[in-house]
């Protein structure tokens, strides 16, 4: 990586062995995609070549919960699809965080109807939200990177007094701002 070259070969670096650590974590992310809907597509595209997810250590997706520590939920989930994301999510190693990508999965999104969960948060705890219908893939890279500095800053999450995982709930904010886009459209009378 060009440190060998920057660096004397002579000398000797010291660390903190949990700064090391938390380095090692935050660089090798392993996403398990729960990806149910069209948020999941985004998600595709955020790993492809354009957007390269493997810049940020994060592009090893594994659809197994026991090599994985990242549950990215993207796209709507069902009442009876949740038992199945609940098991998936105690499967996954400690430690472990939560990205809710999209409206639906945070708040069921236009699915305002008894078969939808209205927010996954009310089942598991979610570190990162990302907003948007769908998000784009700078957002859930931008979510990835908040993760990636908790990891850096805090190593793993905190735990409650009762023993349960605290949600780092941290909502990213859209990068970029709405545009208004004047379109030349009549609507007649008759
Ligand atoms: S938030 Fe929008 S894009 Fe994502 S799953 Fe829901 S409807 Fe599809």
């Amino acid at each position: 990586m060009g440190i060998e070259a920057a660096l004397p070969t002579d000398i000797v670096l010291t660390t903190q062995l949990k700064r090391v650590v938390n380095w090692s974590r935050r660089s090798s992310l392993w996403p398990l995609p729960f990806a149910t809907a069209c948020c999941g597509i985004e998600l595709m595209a955020t790993a492809s070549s354009r957007y390269d997810l493997a810049r940020f250590g994060a592009e090893v997706m594994r659809f197994s919960p026991r090599q994985s520590d990242l549950l990215i939920v993207a796209g709507r989930v069902g009442i009876k699809m949740l038992p199945v994301l609940q098991r998936i999510y105690q499967q996954i190693t400690e430690p472990k965080w939560v990205i809710s990508m999209g409206a639906c999965a945070s708040t069921g999104g236009v699915f305002d109807t008894y078969a939808c969960v209205q927010g996954v948060d009310q089942f598991i705890p979610v570190d990162v939200y990302i907003p948007g219908c769908p998000p784009r893939p700078e957002m859930l890279i931008e979510g990835v990177m908040a993760i990636q500095r908790i990891i850096d800053e805090d190593g793993i999450p905190p735990k409650g007094p009762d023993g349960k995982r605290v949600p780092l709930g941290i909502a990213v904010q859209p990068a970029t701002a709405a545009k208004t886009t004047t379109v030349g459209l009549t609507v007649g009378t008759n």
